[in-house]
């Protein structure tokens, strides 16, 4: 079964193995296989679900809230977000600006069937909402019970401290960040990290197999499998695209040895290895097959031993991205319409 860790500093625990349903529910998957995911992830002890009003354009919290019908709310932690424009996409239909925040909140809990949400997300920062404005909506939001506790995602360093302080003040708990995070990309580690274990963040991290990269499916000179992420024109092929190209396919498989020694698969050992760090309290896995989700599950309560992590350091060294200046150079310069 999955073992479970406290979101920043919090009493709310999660599975560390969280399933998220970002391209697939309501998009890449059809709504049967979408559940058959959740299904195969409360089987095997996953009980924190994590989506946004955003994924395929609100249809994703539908078929989560759907397939999630019937269970014992009390037995779930449900995560949703707020930030990009979703709906007819008005001037007031994007952002964190208090009417936004508000009327979203609403839209995704009728979505997902539920009187409240256990974390809700800023899914971006929003540089054109005064912070005291946002945070503020989120007090409120937390104060009427909608959601019990308030975490960001893709923030910078400087962010969190500075909307944790507000949080503080306004008396609600920011407990959670939620960031690109795996073997390939380690851009939170010098300043995002530091700066959350100094206010009481967790790190939720998101893509830790590089969306299907680090699985070592994808070989170099060769097609894409049918069937996976890099063979979706509805989203999918673009977003892994960053990932495709011979020298990252080739030093994955320098992995291969070491999940090997393990007794993993490299799926499995890319997840393990976003666990070791103390500050992320879940990895934040997606599916588009039930038996991807029985598989990367066992990766929770894996050690990788130093000489190991220093082995993986080696293998991928040229094409790892350390960057922590890339959360700012990816934040929108001003709210998307
Ligand atoms: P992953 O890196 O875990 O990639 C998941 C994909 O990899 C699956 O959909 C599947 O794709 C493939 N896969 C999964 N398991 C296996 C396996 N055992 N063997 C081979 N292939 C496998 O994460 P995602 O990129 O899906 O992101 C996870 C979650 O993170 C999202 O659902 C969302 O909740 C969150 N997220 C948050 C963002 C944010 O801005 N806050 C941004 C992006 C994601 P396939 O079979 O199609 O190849």
């Amino acid at each position: 079964m999955v073992n479970y860790r406290y979101l920043g500093n919090s009493g709310l625990k999660i599975s560390e193995i969280t399933y998220g349903n970002w391209l697939t529910h309501g998009s890449q998957v059809e709504n049967d296989v979408a559940s058959a995911c959740v299904r195969a992830a409360l089987d095997a002890g996953i009980t924190t679900f994590d989506t946004a009003d955003v994924y395929a354009n609100t249809a994703a919290e539908q078929v989560l809230g759907d397939a999630l019908k019937g269970e014992r709310r009390e037995s779930l932690e449900i995560f949703t977000k707020v930030y990009w424009p979703t709906g007819p996409k008005g001037p007031n239909d994007t952002g964190l600006s208090r009417k936004h925040i508000m009327e979203s909140i609403n839209g995704s809990l009728k979505r997902l069937d539920t009187d409240y949400v256990d974390l809700y997300q800023a899914h971006r920062f929003d540089v054109e909402t005064p912070l005291e404005e946002t945070m503020q909506a989120f007090a409120d939001v937390v104060r009427q019970g909608k959601a019990l506790y308030i975490g960001v995602s893709e923030w910078t360093a400087d962010q969190i401290r500075d909307g944790a302080a507000l949080a503080k003040e306004l008396g609600f708990q920011l407990i959670s960040s939620q960031p690109q995070y795996s073997m390939l990309w380690r851009v939170i580690e010098d300043e995002v990290v530091p700066a959350s274990i100094e206010t009481g963040v967790s790190q939720i991290v998101w893509s830790p197999m590089a969306q299907g990269v680090l699985s070592g499916k994808y070989l170099p000179g060769q097609p894409a499998p049918a069937g996976s992420r890099a063979t979706d024109e509805k989203g999918g092929a673009q977003t892994i695209s960053r990932f495709m190209n011979d020298e990252t396919l080739t030093a994955v498989q320098n992995l291969k040895p070491v999940a090997d020694e393990l007794g993993l698969s490299m799926a499995q050992l890319s997840v393990a290895w976003v666990l070791q760090n103390d500050n992320v309290a879940a990895a934040l896995v997606g599916a588009s097959r039930p038996e991807q989700v029985a598989e990367n599950v066992k990766a929770s309560g894996v050690t990788i031993p130093a000489e190991l992590m220093k082995q993986i350091d080696a293998a991928l060294e040229d094409v790892v991205v350390r960057d922590p200046a890339k959360t700012l150079e990816g934040m929108p310069k001003k709210r998307p319409a």
